[in-house]
């Protein structure tokens, strides 16, 4: 509080922004608090070959959606995993219908990995001039990452505001980009809920190709033994992202009954072994 760091009364009680005290943690240099530790524990994978982050790999993908405040019976929108496209597959199918309240949607999902760095030497040196630019990763609400241009005026990204923001110089380059939504699994057994994008691009050889610019960067902040996963964040497609349908700005889902909260999305995605 004497810092600055912003609060509200709630019945009486100071109550702190989840996602600020997040940052504080990780950005303390204590190395000993909950962020710090969480995050570590998370990226350890990025510091081991990538081998085992290519080929396939078998998730249960359960989702559950909440309508909070719901008005009554109606149909759901779901973005489901969208993997074919990069050679996986979406088998199993349970999709919501019509319903009130909360619904669930189950798939066993096969993501694949595969190394595709970029070639074009346009979309190499925006990507390169993005990561050399020194912004730095936080936690940012998923509503506020869709005003990308705020986020970085702030000296801060994240992992949608990054997406969005590399899309559009892509496209201004001449090139097809998207940023899209999908979900980054093996995360903590779904503890740490981390929102995820990344940016899908059609590269000069015709390969639609992603580029996962904030895990890139986190991965570098986090451990320097981790330039083989930074490589792999730029162009190629590893198997611990399941791509969905949801652009860059969307959500997740919704429900079509007229309340105005949004739906509530939790997912427990689990590796099949
Ligand atoms: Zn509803």
């Amino acid at each position: 509080m004497g810092a600055g760091l912003p609060f509200a009364y709630r019945s009486g009680v100071r109550c702190f922004d989840v996602n600020d005290l997040y940052n504080l943690g990780m950005y303390s240099g204590r190395s000993d608090t909950q962020p710090e530790l969480a995050f570590r524990m998370l990226f350890r994978f990025a510091g081991r070959s990538v081998v085992d982050l290519l080929g396939p790999r078998v998730w249960d993908f359960r989702v559950r959606l909440e309508c909070a405040g719901c008005e009554g019976a109606a149909p759901w929108r779901f973005e489901a995993p969208d993997v074919v496209r990069f050679g996986g597959r979406v088998e199993d199918v349970v999709a919501p219908s019509v319903g009130e309240g909360s619904a669930s949607y189950a798939a066993r999902v096969t993501s694949v990995g595969a190394r595709t760095p970029l070639v074009s030497p346009v979309l190499r040196k925006l990507t390169g001039e993005y990561l050399e630019a020194g912004y730095r990763w936080q936690m940012v609400p998923v509503a506020m990452q869709a005003d990308y241009e705020l986020v970085h005026r702030l000296g801060v990204t994240s992992c949608i505001a990054a997406s969005l923001w590399l899309a559009e110089r892509f496209r201004a380059a001449g090139y097809r980009a998207e940023a899209k939504r999908g979900w980054f699994c093996g995360v903590l057994g779904g503890a740490l809920d981390l929102p995820h994008a990344c940016v899908e691009v059609e590269d000069d050889d015709g390969v639609l190709k992603t580029v996962d610019i904030a895990k890139a960067q986190l991965a570098a902040r986090l451990s320097p033994d981790t330039a083989d996963f930074q490589d792999l964040c730029v162009g190629s497609v590893y198997n611990k992202v399941i791509a969905s349908t949801a652009s860059g700005g969307a959500p997740f889902a919704s429900h079509g009954c007229g309340s105005e909260l949004p739906a509530g999305v939790r997912a427990d995605i689990r590796a099949v072994r």
